[in-house]
């Protein structure tokens, strides 16, 4: 029984030696050693986000130039209405639509000239919205006597009331008599009035100032200005420029036929002497 024991502790020893050899004293006496760990890099503070980079400041770039104001044209200075000056006149309109007769040689060149005035003052009155008008227009060949006109020209320029009509005037047709004469006179309207015919004396014009182009078409329509009411102005380049100013007709010199304008104070005055509702009387 001993030698059983024995023998089985002996085989247990065996065994064990054997599988010692078998699995190498170094597996037995060197455990591989446990791998150090890779140290977790403690997280360092962040780092500081770099401060951004200032933004770069753009080329400094060529100044816009700014652009030069194109230079407003200086206006031709003309006057202001409230410039020129105005001769007072009396109003004294028309109360009736007077009727026309010019008084010339059968071959005068101005009698269109008078035809074309009474048409521009109708065409004026018309564009004012005043129902006056200037009448039928009539021409006789039986003329005015050039003393007659002579003197009522001086008479008007001096405010008078002049010689009566002659005989012959007083037996022409019309309310408004335009005489074309070869006098040599300053031509002259006399004034309107409730009762009182009108006379217009236009003077020679084979000489200077009414030769001159485009003078007589004027001449003839500022004595018509006059003879429905108008009074002078100081301003040249208008229609009824006159005494006591230094205009004179030669200012309407013109290459081209034209008439020079009458002013706004001027329509004013036309529309207050001959309203919208303007009536003949008779
Ligand atoms: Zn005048």
């Amino acid at each position: 029984m001993k030698r059983k024991m024995a023998w089985f502790s002996v085989s247990i020893l065996l065994v064990a030696v054997l599988l010692m050899v078998s699995c190498g004293p170094a597996k037995m006496t060197a455990p591989t050693p446990t791998p150090t760990p890779t140290p977790v890099p403690t997280p360092t503070a962040p780092t500081p986000v770099p401060p951004l980079p200032t933004p770069t400041p753009p080329p400094a770039s060529v100044p816009t130039p700014v652009p030069t104001p194109t230079p407003t044209p200086t206006p031709v200075p003309t006057p202001t209405a409230s410039e020129i000056i105005y001769y007072p006149v009396p109003e004294r309109p028309w109360t009736k639509i007077p009727s026309v007769t010019i008084s010339a040689r059968a071959d005068d060149p101005r009698i269109q000239l008078a035809r074309e005035a009474v048409d521009f003052w109708n065409q004026q009155l018309a564009e004012l919205g005043t129902p006056f008008r200037l009448g039928t227009v009539t021409h006789t060949t039986e003329l005015v006597p050039i003393d007659y006109l002579t003197a009522k020209s001086s008479a008007t320029l001096e405010g008078q009331t002049g010689p009566l009509f002659p005989e012959s005037v007083r037996r022409m047709p019309g309310d408004l008599i335009i005489a074309l004469s070869d006098g040599d006179f300053v031509s002259f309207s006399t004034a309107p009035g409730p009762t009182a015919r009108v006379m217009v004396g236009i003077r020679d014009s084979q000489t200077p100032p009414l030769s001159l182009p485009n003078v007589a078409r004027n001449v003839i329509a500022h004595e018509l200005g006059h003879a429905i009411g108008l009074g002078h102005n100081n301003d040249p380049t208008k229609l009824m420029c006159g005494r006591p100013a230094p205009c004179r007709p030669d200012a309407w010199q013109s290459s081209v036929e034209r008439y020079f304008p009458i002013t706004e104070v001027e329509k004013t005055f036309l529309l207050k002497l001959y309203s919208p509702t303007w009536q003949p009387s008779r």
